[in-house]
Protein backbone atom coordinates (compact mmCIF):
# COMPACT_ATOMS: atom_id res chain seq x y z
CA UNK A 1 0.00 0.00 0.00
CA UNK A 2 1.76 3.36 -0.51
CA UNK A 3 1.10 6.49 1.41
CA UNK A 4 -0.60 9.35 0.11
CA UNK A 5 0.56 12.50 1.29
CA UNK A 6 -1.29 15.68 1.33
CA UNK A 7 -0.47 19.57 1.04
CA UNK A 8 -2.30 22.60 1.63
CA UNK A 9 -1.95 25.68 0.61
CA UNK A 10 -1.79 28.20 3.38
CA UNK A 11 -3.19 31.01 1.34
CA UNK A 12 -5.81 29.63 -1.09
CA UNK A 13 -6.34 26.60 0.78
CA UNK A 14 -6.07 24.12 -2.52
CA UNK A 15 -4.93 20.59 -1.67
CA UNK A 16 -3.07 18.12 -3.35
CA UNK A 17 -3.12 14.15 -2.36
CA UNK A 18 -0.57 11.85 -4.08
CA UNK A 19 1.79 9.66 -3.26
CA UNK A 20 3.73 10.64 -6.82
CA UNK A 21 3.53 14.14 -7.23
CA UNK A 22 6.45 15.73 -4.90
CA UNK A 23 5.37 18.68 -2.38
CA UNK A 24 3.71 21.64 -5.01
CA UNK A 25 3.91 23.86 -2.39
CA UNK A 26 7.13 26.58 -1.24
CA UNK A 27 8.04 27.96 2.63
CA UNK A 28 7.67 31.77 2.73
CA UNK A 29 9.02 33.49 5.58
CA UNK A 30 8.68 36.93 6.71
CA UNK A 31 11.42 37.68 8.99
CA UNK A 32 13.51 40.37 10.08
CA UNK A 33 17.39 40.58 11.37
CA UNK A 34 19.72 37.92 10.82
CA UNK A 35 21.64 36.72 13.49
CA UNK A 36 25.79 35.43 13.14
CA UNK A 37 24.62 31.73 12.58
CA UNK A 38 21.88 33.28 9.82
CA UNK A 39 19.07 32.99 11.60
CA UNK A 40 16.61 35.56 11.11
CA UNK A 41 16.49 37.53 14.52
CA UNK A 42 12.60 38.01 14.21
CA UNK A 43 10.21 35.58 12.67
CA UNK A 44 6.51 37.05 12.01
CA UNK A 45 5.05 34.47 9.87
CA UNK A 46 5.70 30.97 8.29
CA UNK A 47 3.23 29.07 5.59
CA UNK A 48 3.36 27.47 2.64
CA UNK A 49 2.21 28.93 -0.84
CA UNK A 50 1.24 26.73 -3.79
CA UNK A 51 3.41 28.50 -7.41
CA UNK A 52 -0.36 29.97 -8.33
CA UNK A 53 -0.19 32.18 -4.88
CA UNK A 54 3.57 32.83 -5.07
CA UNK A 55 2.83 34.51 -8.43
CA UNK A 56 0.03 36.26 -7.78
CA UNK A 57 1.10 37.95 -4.87
CA UNK A 58 4.23 38.60 -7.19
CA UNK A 59 6.77 36.57 -4.78
CA UNK A 60 7.51 34.76 -7.95
CA UNK A 61 7.43 35.29 -11.84
CA UNK A 62 5.32 33.24 -13.70
CA UNK A 63 7.00 30.33 -15.46
CA UNK A 64 7.75 30.59 -19.07
CA UNK A 65 4.79 28.60 -21.17
CA UNK A 66 6.82 25.36 -22.43
CA UNK A 67 7.99 26.02 -26.49
CA UNK A 68 5.00 24.87 -28.59
CA UNK A 69 6.13 22.05 -30.54
CA UNK A 70 4.00 21.85 -33.73
CA UNK A 71 1.82 18.89 -34.12
CA UNK A 72 1.82 16.16 -36.96
CA UNK A 73 -1.27 17.22 -39.15
CA UNK A 74 -3.38 14.84 -38.70
CA UNK A 75 -4.03 13.03 -41.67
CA UNK A 76 -6.70 9.78 -42.08
CA UNK A 77 -5.97 6.81 -44.02
CA UNK A 78 -7.55 5.17 -46.90
CA UNK A 79 -8.53 2.78 -44.35
CA UNK A 80 -10.17 5.11 -41.67
CA UNK A 81 -11.90 7.21 -44.92
CA UNK A 82 -13.24 4.01 -46.10
CA UNK A 83 -14.17 2.94 -42.84
CA UNK A 84 -15.76 6.36 -41.96
CA UNK A 85 -17.97 6.33 -45.22
CA UNK A 86 -19.51 3.00 -44.53
CA UNK A 87 -20.58 3.97 -40.97
CA UNK A 88 -21.88 7.20 -42.46
CA UNK A 89 -23.93 5.10 -44.85
CA UNK A 90 -24.92 2.37 -42.06
CA UNK A 91 -26.14 5.35 -39.72
CA UNK A 92 -28.46 7.04 -42.75
CA UNK A 93 -30.21 3.77 -42.71
ZN1 LIG B 1 -2.32 28.83 -3.07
Amino acid sequence: MSEETIWTCDRCKRTWRSSRVKNPLQRIVISSGYNHNYSPVHKYWQGDWCQECLVETGVRKPEPLPEATPSEPTRLSLEEIVREIVQEEMDNR
